[in-house]
């Protein structure tokens, strides 16, 4: 599976911590990113990942382009619901993408928890 891995900035240790744990079933998969997201997960895993641009940039927009191409099959985004995003209308526009095209898509930990006992 294609899957995109996306955290923002007060859940990044939350994403270090669920790619860790996880690191042998994501070590399966071809994996995606926003540019700060990937550099820390490769740093951590030592993973391989595709890092798109940094979120606030663009990157959550270029993820949104790979869905809609069909080029991602599962999005982990873990959003920090308590800070006020400056690119929340991309975070959003990412969120609808998801549900356009019925891409599983976790924003917390426990979801994408729930999510990996099923892959
Ligand atoms: P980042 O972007 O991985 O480059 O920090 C994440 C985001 O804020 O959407």
């Amino acid at each position: 599976m294609k899957i995109a891995l996306i955290a923002h900035d007060k859940k990044k240790d939350d994403m270090v911590h669920f790619c860790m744990k996880y690191r042998h079933i994501l070590a399966k998969h071809e994996l995606f990113a926003t540019g700060t997201t990937g550099t820390i997960v490769t740093r951590s895993t030592d993973l391989p990942v595709h890092c798109y641009k940094s979120g606030p940039l663009g990157g959550d927009q270029e993820i949104g382009a790979q869905v809609a191409k069909g080029e991602i099959d599962m999005i982990i985004f873990f959003r920090d619901p308590l800070t006020a995003q400056p690119h929340e209308p991309d975070v959003s526009a990412l969120f609808r993408l998801s549900d356009v095209y019925q891409i599983p898509l976790a924003s917390n930990f426990k979801t994408a928890e729930l999510f990996f006992k099923n892959l």
